[in-house]
C-alpha cells in the first residue's frame, strides 16, 4: 500500500462524479488505501480534503457545473487554497483559457489549452513518459488529448512530449493532458495525495 509522506491519516478525496472517468479515479485511490468519495453536489465540496476532476467531455463538465452552482463552490474553495487534480477534460476545466473553442473553464492554473489537439479519438496513443523526480518511466495515455500552447512563469513543468508540457502543476493545482487512472501505476496519484 502506498505510504503518505505526510501520513494519510484520515485523509478524504473526492471525486468529481459530474461527467467523465470517475470511476477509474475512485478505483486508483481505493487501492491505495485513500477514502474516496464521489462527489456530486457543491455542499459535498465541504467534506472532502481535495478534488479529482477526471477526463470525459469538459464542455459537458463546465455547463453542468455551472448548472447546479457547482463552479462558483469549488472556484471558491480553489481560491482559499483547496488542492484539485485535472487529468485530460479535468485539466480543460482547471485552466485560464481554452484557444480553439469558446468555454469558460475555472482559472485555477495559468495555462492557456488547445482542445483536441493531439487528434480525433482514432489518433489516441500510448507513449513512456519521464517525469520529473519519477526514477521510472510513466506510461502515458493521451485520448483526444489537450495541449498546452502557454503557461505563466509561476506554473511548474514537470513532464513535457514533444517540446509540450503534459504535467504540470502551480500551487495545489495539478494537471495532466493525458489519462494516470487508466493504467496501474499510482505515482502521479500519489504526487496530488502529496500535495493534499
Ligand atoms: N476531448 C475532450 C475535451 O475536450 C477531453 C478528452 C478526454 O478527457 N479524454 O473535453
Amino acid at each position: 500500500m502506498f505510504v503518505c509522506k505526510k501520513g494519510a491519516g484520515k485523509l478524504k478525496i473526492g471525486v468529481s462524479g459530474i461527467q467523465g472517468d470517475f470511476r477509474e479515479h475512485k478505483l486508483m485511490l481505493e487501492k491505495m488505501g485513500i477514502e474516496t468519495v464521489v462527489v456530486r453536489k457543491p455542499e459535498e465540496l465541504d467534506f472532502v480534503d481535495g478534488l479529482i476532476i477526471p477526463g470525459g467531455e469538459s464542455t459537458t463538465m463546465i455547463r453542468i457545473m455551472k448548472m447546479i452552482g457547482f463552479y462558483d463552490a469549488l472556484k471558491k474553495k480553489i481560491e482559499a487554497g483547496f488542492p484539485v487534480f485535472g487529468t485530460c477534460a479535468g485539466m480543460i476545466v482547471l485552466s485560464k483559457e481554452v484557444t480553439n473553442f469558446n468555454q469558460d473553464s475555472l482559472k485555477a492554473i495559468d495555462i492557456k489549452v488547445e482542445r483536441n489537439a493531439y487528434g480525433r479519438q482514432v489518433d489516441s496513443f500510448e507513449t513512456d513518459i519521464q517525469i520529473k523526480d519519477f526514477k521510472k518511466p510513466f506510461r502515458a495515455i493521451f485520448i483526444r488529448a489537450p495541449k498546452v500552447v502557454e503557461y505563466g512563469e509561476d506554473v511548474e513543468v514537470l513532464s513535457e512530449y514533444n517540446g509540450s508540457p503534459i504535467l504540470l502543476r502551480q500551487g495545489k493545482i495539478l494537471v495532466a493532458s493525458f489519462h494516470p487512472e487508466l493504467t496501474d501505476d499510482a505515482e502521479i496519484h500519489e504526487l496530488f495525495i502529496n500535495m493534499v
